[in-house]
């Protein structure tokens, strides 16, 4: 009898401790970690819900590793020792097929093939284009008093020398050859997305897939906040804020998300004055100069990639065209803010905007 009693007690303790074994284990307590670093010319900020710190500087610290690795892969400004980038592309392609690591060609693949989709609009291929404006820019922020705007001569010239047929990729080999001599790549437009999203996949399958990406603007999000919100709260930035201490004046609205990308291009990002106008960085392959249709356009869906790629894009149609293009696109939803600084969103965002009422409770708070 009395040996059943303890077999019983024993029993008893070790299905306590098995639960609470169990309970720790299947509930480890998460903690919210930030970090920032610089790349792609801007500040990336990760934060992540992690189960420690040395979990988060692991994850951040790979993140950083490969920003840092394809920005010098997506580069066309500087060479760097021993690699193979775009700059070395644009200078060797049109006298020999070049030869570029996965990462490159698959980006320089990826727009080339994207350019039905975003019909005609973006453009990698535009690079004599975008330098012209490139040049006129750096020149007006070092000294505004000579800005100056390249000439419609010279932007004519230039797109003469933008025409996609002339790239030539070989998949099999993985080389980039230039049939026009005089034809140089711009990947600005979808380089940062792009990146952030091969960032954002390879977090997803680690330790830490709880994250949001902030790339100067370019955000993906990772699953929920690990503390109760359902969402991430992305912001949509004033066009004409300004970025302050605690950042409420600097936001438009608020958009509740998880697992997707919010990507916006906008005229208040990088641009010069010149005789009191602003000339923005997003050009029409048509009129070869910047447009005015809106302030900014906000695009939200899976791959950032893909929702960089759109932003530019949409950026490069008036309202009332970009709205009836996204409305046919699977998974895309998109917000604009007008000139008059009034907001217009797609359907499917409407339950996700604080502007349209949408929240992010905590239920733990
Ligand atoms: P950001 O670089 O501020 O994130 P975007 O994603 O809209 O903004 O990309 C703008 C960049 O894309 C420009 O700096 C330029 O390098 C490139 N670009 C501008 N216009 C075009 C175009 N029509 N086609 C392809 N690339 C473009
Ligand atoms: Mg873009």
């Amino acid at each position: 009898m009395k040996r059943r009693i303890v077999l019983i007690v024993l029993a008893v303790c070790l299905a306590a401790g098995g639960a609470l074994y169990w309970a720790t284990r299947a509930e480890p307590r998460y903690e919210k970690y930030s970090t920032t670093f610089f790349s792609f010319d801007t500040v990336i900020s990760i934060i992540g819900y992690a189960p420690d710190l040395n979990t988060f500087e692991n994850v951040t610290k790979k993140a950083e590793e490969r920003f840092m690795e394809l920005h010098c892969l997506y580069d066309k400004y500087n060479a760097y020792e021993g690699v193979v980038n775009l700059y070395t592309v644009n200078t060797m392609a049109a006298s020999r097929p070049v030869k570029v690591p996965d990462d490159l060609y698959d980006l320089i693949k990826y727009s080339h093939d994207m350019v039905p989709v975003t019909k005609d609009t973006v453009n990698i291929a535009l690079g004599p284009v975008l330098l012209l404006w490139h040049d006129a820019r750096e020149a007006a922020i070092a000294n505004p008093a000579a800005a100056y705007l390249p000439g419609i001569q010279e932007l004519q010239a230039a797109d003469q020398h933008t025409d996609l047929g002339k790239l030539v990729l070989n998949d099999a080999q993985k080389t980039v050859f230039f049939e026009d001599p005089a034809m140089q790549l711009d990947v600005g437009a979808v380089a940062k997305g792009y990146a952030a999203e091969v960032v954002a996949q390879e977090m997803l399958k680690g330790p830490m897939p709880s994250f949001i990406i902030n790339a100067g603007g370019n955000v993906r999000t990772g699953h929920p906040p690990r503390d109760g919100r359902p969402n991430w709260g992305v912001a949509v930035q004033d066009p004409d804020g300004y970025v302050s201490g605690d950042g409420v004046s600097d936001v438009l609205d608020i958009l509740f998300l998880h697992d997707t990308s919010v990507v916006t291009s906008g005229d208040y990002q990088r641009y010069f004055e010149y005789q009191g106008k602003r000339y923005h960085h997003i050009i029409s392959p048509v009129t070869l100069m910047p447009t005015d249709f809106f302030r900014s356009v906000s695009i939200v869906t899976e791959s950032s990639a893909y929702a960089d790629l759109l932003s530019t894009c949409l950026f490069l149609m008036p309202y009332e065209e970009g709205r009836v293009f996204v409305e046919s696109l699977e998974g895309v939803e998109a917000l604009w803010i007008l000139n008059d600084r009034s907001i217009r969103m797609t359907d499917g965002l409407k339950d996700k905007a604080s502007s349209q009422g949408a929240s992010n409770p905590n239920p733990n708070q």
